[in-house]
């Protein structure tokens, strides 16, 4: 009698339920892999999920975060995706790749797909933690109308900050936005935030302190050039400052000094077993089109791979 070996449940798995994410395991699902999808927070879309609506999208019709994410997870679970919702703890990358979640159990596939993406980084300075929640947030969709008619302060310069402050000028009476350099985001953003008549312009400036009894009710300013401070009246804080990768579950060698995760050719990282693909790979473009992108290539590369081409 011959026996055969069990076909691997896991051939294919795929580590966050971002864009980057649900594609590359929709895709692999798509062209015959088995797939096993692992979401850590149980919130599909990653940083897109709390996005009203979504820029730079190269189809018809506008979507939120949200629509976008559970579109694609809907097709994911069309295409017979595993989900499992909780996060990945550690990845062995011995002779045979053990995956570990968060429960403690083991999974063997023969090819990973990490696209943890990255969560957006803190200011680091006094009041922050203390005023999270009550006039401190990373979200201008969930919170903008908390600040009907008043006064709020964007930090950051790139496209998050200011899609971010654009979202929040149109129900707060003003937004003020601090930078510490001139605008790095997209021209026709800018130009959009500079038009609108409530947005106001802080530049060479850093947050030092956020300061309020029981929510928020300033902040102090420092000012880059001459190190000059002054107190800010606002009742809320939106820091977009950027992102750090979501990435120390994997091996020291696969990461950079930052922790995103380097790649070469066919989104390969230094083990020819995992790839990488979206926010959390060293080089990656910024958009969300391109994290989808990346999804479906990382897809074809692992499938190349199992398949001993
Ligand atoms: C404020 C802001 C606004 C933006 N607006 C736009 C826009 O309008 N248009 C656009 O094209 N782009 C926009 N972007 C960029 C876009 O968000 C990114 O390109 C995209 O989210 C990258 O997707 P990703 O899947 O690589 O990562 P992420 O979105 O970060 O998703 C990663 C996922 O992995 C999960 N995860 C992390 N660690 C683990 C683990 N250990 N185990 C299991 N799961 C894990 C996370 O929970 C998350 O769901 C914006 C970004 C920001 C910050």
């Amino acid at each position: 009698m011959v026996t055969r070996p069990l076909k691997n449940l896991e051939e294919i798995a795929v580590i966050g339920g971002g864009l980057a994410g649900l594609s590359a395991a929709r895709h692999a699902a798509r062209i015959g892999r088995l797939v096993t999808l692992f979401e850590g927070s149980g919130l599909y879309g990653g940083l897109v999920s709390t996005i009203g609506e979504v820029d730079d999208l190269p189809f018809p019709g506008t979507w939120s975060g949200q629509d976008l994410a559970m579109h694609l997870y809907e097709q994911a679970k069309k295409m017979g995706v595993r989900i499992v919702e909780t996060p990945v703890r550690r990845i062995d990358a011995g002779e045979r790749l053990e995956l570990i979640d968060g429960e403690g159990r083991s999974y063997y596939p023969g090819a990973v797909i990490v696209a943890s993406g990255a969560r957006l980084r803190k200011l680091g300075v006094p009041g922050e933690a203390e005023f999270a929640g009550r006039g401190v947030s990373h979200c201008a969709t969930c919170d903008g109308t908390f600040y009907l008619g008043k006064h709020v302060v964007v930090v950051g310069g790139g496209d998050g900050a200011v899609h971010e402050a654009l979202t929040l000028a149109a129900v707060c009476g003003k937004v003020t936005l601090v930078s510490h350099s001139p605008l790095k985001a997209r021209r026709e953003h800018a130009d959009k935030l500079d038009g609108r008549e409530n947005v106001h312009f802080v530049w060479d400036s850093e947050v030092c302190a956020i300061v309020g009894d029981g929510k928020v009710t300033g902040i102090t300013l420092r000012n880059l050039r001459d190190g000059s401070q002054r107190d800010l009246a606002c009742d809320g804080v939106f820091p977009f400052i950027g992102v750090e990768p979501v990435s120390s579950f994997l091996p020291a060698a696969l990461r950079d000094e930052c922790g995103f995760v380097r790649t070469g050719a066919g989104l390969t990282t230094a083990d020819p077993r995992i790839f990488a693909a979206g926010l959390v790979r060293s080089g990656f473009g910024g958009t969300g089109i391109e994290a989808m992108a990346e999804g479906v290539s990382a897809a074809e590369a692992a499938h190349r791979l199992l398949a001993g081409k």
